[in-house]
């Protein structure tokens, strides 16, 4: 038996993080070099965010630039990680009776390479992505990270690629700096404390945050993947946050690490 992986979160923030040096890179690459190496990833990525259940079952997935508007360099990217079918059927298996489609169309998307590449520069870990279901309530997604927590054990490392608050909207595309806005800093600043203090539930009905949680998350998709770790964490387990900062004002870097 391996040693226990860690179940980990990552803010991936702008997909040109993808060919950046900056501190949150730095942090992804020491993470990468840092942890027991894993056997395969299992990432949760907001990029595949789609009604019903799916993980990828294929040998060789492709790398899928899902993104618009960015330079010529960040389309060339390739991330020729191996698939994992044999563990694509292990998360089907712990995860019935709910029916996960072995999904051979998908393939890894800007959410997971964009901090693959840092983390495992070589491209040598097999990589399975699982979708995130749209269709259901925040309660299902920490549900479902609980039933994947014995992957740990099993050599996996359990990713989930998102952003605690990401809205573009008020997002700083351009050069100039912006500050943080007042209502991101809160609401990165609570999810903090409840992680810290191991409030599942809190962090399940992030709703109740009110005007700071509408603003911050905006549309589920990039929070959802840190209920998946975090019902992938163990009862006390403690939380370290191994990257920080918030990115043009309004989207956070914060990385969440249980192990
Ligand atoms: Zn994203």
């Amino acid at each position: 038996m391996s040693a226990r992986l860690p179940a980990l979160f990552l803010g991936h923030g702008n997909p040109l993080n993808a060919l950046r040096v900056n501190p949150w890179t730095r942090a992804w690459s020491a993470l990468g070099a840092a942890l027991p190496r894993p056997r395969a990833v299992l990432s949760v990525s907001a990029h595949w965010y789609v009604p019903g259940s799916a993980v990828t079952a294929m040998a060789t997935p492709r790398t899928i630039h899902d993104f618009g508007g960015f330079p010529r360099e960040l389309y060339e990217v390739r991330y020729p990680a191996p698939g994992a079918p044999a563990l694509a059927a292990r998360v089907q298996q712990l995860l019935a009776p709910l029916g996960v489609l072995a999904d051979h169309s998908w393939g890894l998307d800007h959410g997971s390479w964009s901090v693959l590449r840092h983390l495992f520069p070589q491209a040598d870990v097999p990589i399975v992505q699982l979708s995130i279901d749209e269709t259901r309530p925040p309660a299902f997604h920490h549900e479902l990270g609980v039933r994947l927590r014995p992957l740990r054990d099993e050599g996996v490392l359990i990713l989930g690629s998102g952003d605690v608050v990401h809205n573009l909207h008020a997002y700083a595309w351009g050069a100039h700096a912006q500050e943080p806005y007042d209502w991101a800093l809160r609401f990165e600043a609570a999810v903090r404390a409840r992680l810290e203090a191991g409030e599942h539930a809190a962090l399940i009905d992030y709703g109740a945050l009110g005007n700071d949680a509408l603003l911050s998350v905006p549309t589920p998709e990039h929070y959802l993947p840190l209920l998946y770790v975090l019902g992938a964490s163990l009862p006390g387990e403690p939380v370290m946050f191994p990257a920080q900062g918030m990115d043009g004002g309004s989207v956070s870097m914060l990385a969440v690490q249980f192990g």
